[in-house]
């Protein structure tokens, strides 16, 4: 077993993005890969913002990608426990401790006091970093502002000199300490920030590798200096490139990324969109591009992950997604289609064996039409329910055009009386009635098309009209000749 361990570390104050999820599954892979431990940190300090609703949706996305976490909210784990707001009491004593080293020292400056130098700087054209005037307090002094009640915070002292590290998708990064500011490690009330708990609780938690978006590349010299300065050994990181959208603009919510759990409501497929964030930014081969979650497991490497930003295209997910449902065996298609029928009240609670076979035609029939599951409720909703709709534009095109009458009263005809109901009985009749009539078959077909499904695209006809079955078919010519017949009657 090996002694990998990552974790993903979400704060529960909004939902799993596609960014955020291609993070997440980066580290599952990591994990699975090497044989370690992926672990569901939960950063709720910000309790005004964090809500159940957000993890519970944090933990059902992760569930629906297929990313099962090893230690966490609701399996529990050695390292627990997994919510930060839980983990307070082990963040105290640690600062102390270090103030105590002389790692850290007390800041008293007032907020108005370090505007008022940072303008300064401003102005002077000086790039502002703490000026570490509280560093220098005398014992004396420090007594004297502690008496008069100044709030204070808790700055991380720098230590002189560079950091070098070997980013796992980046490379080496070095930062020399010059550059970095005496951050804030406890607010005046006490309560610490971001970079001091994260290291806490990576270096408690036996963090080894932290993967996370590049967003955070700044933030890691300092987590592994402060990581050295509480006695520990810092991770590995690597920072992933940050994903654009269409716009070129970094994807974010409010630039059409939407959220996993929508995708999921949208009728995506966990396959599809796992294979597609796989690809942003990682690609195995520069060819290959469909993945499973096994196949990751076993070909995905963090060193062939590119420093580049990578584009987010909502087109070529629509396509992959479409493409993993044909890929679906025919019965597992419809399963997982069954959902979204039902919530359209097309298709009841329990499906009698005749049902479930005829469900299984329309979604084999359906086919690459439906590119999402949900689709299948346009796609197959002539199938399964009465209620159709005429569009507007195919009955203008095709329904009044001069002599569809005939071809529906002839088609009418022909349809009651041939045996049985098969698609090559039906094939050879209209193309026999075409053949009378000196027409091609799509002239014939279209104006059927139109009575039986309301639209002018549909999949083949043969097998569209054998599936509807002839009562039906006949009920809609018969609608459709009422239709035309108005139409055809007020034009002229
Ligand atoms: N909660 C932090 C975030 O969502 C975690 C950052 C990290 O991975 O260190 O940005």
């Amino acid at each position: 077993m090996s002694a990998t361990r990552v974790r993903f570390a979400p704060s529960p104050t909004g939902y799993l993005h596609l960014g955020g999820a291609r993070t997440a599954l980066f580290n599952w892979l990591l994990a699975r890969g090497a044989g370690g431990k992926y672990v569901l940190r939960i950063e709720d300090t910000d309790r005004e913002r964090s809500t159940d609703e957000f993890l519970q949706a944090i933990l059902e996305d992760h569930r629906w990608l297929g990313l099962v976490w090893d230690e966490g909210p609701e399996v529990g784990g050695d390292a627990g426990p997994y919510f930060q707001s839980e983990r307070t009491g082990t963040y105290g004593p640690l600062l102390e401790k270090m103030l105590e080293e002389g790692k850290a020292y007390r800041c008293y400056c007032s907020p108005e006091e370090l505007e008022e130098r940072r303008s300064a700087a401003a102005e002077g054209g000086r790039e502002w970093r703490y000026d570490r005037r509280c560093l220098s307090l005398g014992d004396d002094e420090r007594a004297a502002l502690e008496a008069e009640g100044r709030p204070s915070v808790i700055r991380f002292r720098v230590p002189d000199g560079k950091t070098r590290f070997d980013d796992m998708v980046l490379g080496p990064v070095e930062v020399d300490h010059a550059e970095l500011d005496d951050l804030v490690l406890a607010r005046s009330d006490g309560s610490p920030t971001y970079n001091f708990v994260v290291v806490v609780d990576d270096l408690s938690m036996g963090v080894t590798h932290v993967v996370r978006g590049s967003d955070h590349t700044s933030n890691t010299p300092k987590q592994i200096l402060i990581a050295k300065a509480l006695g520990g050994t810092p991770p590995t990181f690597g920072h992933l490139p940050l994903v654009l959208g269409p716009d070129k603009q970094v994807l974010s919510k409010r630039r059409g990324a939407l959220a996993v759990g929508e995708y999921r409501r949208q009728g995506y497929l966990p396959e599809a969109v796992v294979n597609y964030i796989a690809l942003l930014g990682w690609s195995y081969d520069g060819e290959s591009e469909f993945f499973a979650l096994d196949e990751l497991i076993e070909r995905f490497d963090l060193s062939r992950v590119s420093g580049k930003a990578a584009a987010f295209d909502p087109e070529k997910l629509l396509w992959m997604n479409a493409q993993w449902l044909k890929r679906l065996p025919v019965p597992e298609r419809t399963d997982r289609m069954l959902p979204f029928l039902r919530r359209a009240g097309l298709v009841g609670e329990q499906l009698s064996d005749e049902e479930r076979a005829r469900l299984e035609a329309i979604v084999e029939l359906v086919d690459d039409r439906a590119k999402t599951l949900a689709d299948i409720v346009e796609q197959a909703g002539y199938f399964l329910s009465d209620d159709i709709e005429y569009e507007e534009k195919a009955v203008n095109k095709v329904l009044t055009k001069p002599g569809v009458i005939t071809i529906i009263d002839g088609l009418y005809t022909r349809l009651t009386e041939v045996q049985g109901f098969e698609p090559g009985a039906i094939e050879g009749l209209i193309r026999s009635f075409a053949e009378e009539q000196e027409l091609g078959v799509g002239k014939v077909v279209q104006p059927i098309r139109v009575a039986v499904t309301g639209g002018t695209a549909s999949p083949g006809m043969f097998e569209t009209l054998s599936l509807l079955g002839r009562e039906t078919v006949l009920e809609r010519l018969t609608r459709a000749r009422k239709i035309a017949t108005e139409r055809q009657g007020a034009d002229s």
